[in-house]
């Protein structure tokens, strides 16, 4: 039963236990449901990862990397809807971390109503929710709805680099550099030791020699960050080295991997200098050359995949995402977490194509800065539903009702309903007392000795609960009459 069938259902019975039963019933299944969810384009844009499907086979007829990557889900339900619930939660925390007089985070405000807008509009893209003529905030580290496109458009710079070294005739050369680490230390602590190692160790001499004998035409580093109870904050770099080199493939293959040893070498020497400790085990170094391997790997770092599984994924070896963080912040130490995460993570660039770079590849450099703004591009097979006022809008976000409300444009709700359920959301009707014909008629039994009729006896059966109502202070929802009698005739 989805979302909005469910609210509309516990309308009818006035009380607002039921309608809270209903919200939390929700909630829950909304962290559940992520699962899946999120694993798909982005608002109204392509996923770069998806564009290229199938693996294709190398020209060259050699595969180094198996082709692990799955077939893109078909598009979920409820995506859009969970990732709203997600980012709730999110700008919840934020907003209760934030000193007084500090501002918060810009994904407290994504989703509010443009500067001057008059309103904002709910619109279906194909089956999926969305509203129009709202600021987003562009965070690829803190936003449920606008990381995964921000996942999209690293991935997109990725296969750039891809496709420029692949013209230009090498390889790209991908590491993953890690560093030791145990329960209990600090998140900027382990960045700190990480990045630095990483930057040193592609400075100096030794490193301008090294660019030349592996024909290093510079690096794209993409961080990425998880958590695990046994031990603490993972932090950890995905780094995409393209390194253009001249000879037959076996031979390119051989110098890049040993080019990629050689900066995994340096990283290891400047941690331990640092006092830290990365094994070799630990790292990795793998030429890669497909590139829908590379970008999927590369680009995931916060984005896609993460937020695909928040809320669901167990507690393995792969540890916990930041969104997993989230969604479990409902526990103090979650909450906890996610605040520390946020604030270190954000300004972090990622899979940026630096001007050197790009000068070697024949190609533009881009950036990885966040660009928020008001969502008011013209799109085609939009279809608008309705219009929300600006306050209404951002009474119903504040208190989380989006989602809700989201379900219930993707349940296809005529506008009254939905109209008329965000008003029952925002103004809820008063609580009632309506015991049931059951429950009257059993009472109506237990005194039955004491009166001539049985409608006396169910006379005052209802009086009594009546008053039960006005003790409570609540409206009284009698039940029907004729069904208690029954009952108590039966
Ligand atoms: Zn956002």
């Amino acid at each position: 039963m989805s979302v909005s069938d469910r609210l509309f259902d516990s309308f009818p019975d006035t009380s607002l236990t039921a309608q809270q039963a209903a919200l939390d019933a929700i909630a829950r299944d909304l962290v559940s449901d992520a699962a899946g969810a999120f694993g798909r384009a982005p608002d109204g844009r392509q996923a770069a990862g998806q564009a290229r499907q199938g693996a294709q086979l190398d020209k060259r007829g050699v595969a180094l990397t198996p082709s692990a990557k799955p077939e893109p889900k078909a598009e979920a339900r409820g995506g859009v809807v969970a990732r709203w619930k997600l980012k709730h939660t999110v700008a919840e925390i934020l907003r209760d971390v934030t000193p007084p007089g500090k501002s918060t985070p810009g994904v407290c405000k994504c989703g509010t109503a443009g500067y001057q807008a008059e309103a904002v509009h709910l619109v279906r893209r194909g089956a999926r929710a969305g509203v129009k003529g709202v600021y987003f905030c562009d965070s690829p580290w803190l936003c449920p709805s606008c990381a995964p496109r921000r996942a999209a458009e690293r991935a997109e710079r990725v296969q750039k680099v891809f496709d420029a070294t692949e013209r230009k005739g090498g390889a790209v050369v991908f590491l993953t550099l890690t560093v030791q680490h145990v329960k209990g230390q600090a998140l900027a602590d382990l960045k700190k030791l990480v990045m630095d190692a990483c930057t040193k160790a592609r400075q100096g001499k030794p490193w301008q020699l090294a660019k030349e004998r592996y024909g290093i035409t510079g690096v794209m580093v993409g961080p990425e960050v998880t958590w695990s109870p046994a031990h603490g904050w993972h932090f950890h770099l995905h780094v995409a080295v393209p390194m253009l080199l001249q000879g037959d493939w076996s031979s390119v293959v051989a110098t890049a991997e040993e080019g990629g040893r050689w900066i995994v070498g340096r990283y290891r020497d400047y941690i331990e200098r640092a006092g830290g400790r990365a094994d070799d085990d630990a790292q990795d170094v793998q030429v890669m050359w497909r590139q829908e391997d590379l970008a999927d790997y590369l680009a995931k770092g916060s984005g896609a995949w993460e937020v695909a599984s928040a809320g669901a994924t167990k507690q393995g070896k792969k540890g916990l995402t930041p969104w997993d963080l989230a969604a479990r912040a409902s526990a103090t130490r979650y909450r906890a977490l996610f605040a520390e995460y946020a604030a270190v993570m954000p300004g972090t660039r990622s899979c940026v194509i630096t001007k050197t770079l790009a000068d070697a590849l024949g190609i533009v450099p881009e950036g990885d800065e966040d660009a928020p703004g008001v969502d008011e591009a013209e799109e085609d097979d939009v279809e608008v539903v309705g219009s929300v006022e600006p306050p209404r809008w951002h009474r119903l976000l504040r208190g989380g009702h989006v989602p809700a409300v989201f379900q219930a444009v993707e349940d296809r709700r005529p506008w009254e309903d939905i109209d008329r359920m965000m008003t029952a959301l925002l103004d809820p009707p008063p609580p009632s007392h309506a015991p049931s014909a059951w429950e009257v008629a059993e009472h109506a039994k237990g005194t039955r000795h004491m009166f001539r009729e049985a409608g006396e006896a169910v006379r005052a059966a209802i009086d009594r609960e009546r008053e039960q109502a006005a003790r409570l202070g609540r409206h009284f929802e009698p039940p029907p009459l004729r069904r208690v009698l029954e009952l108590v005739a039966a």
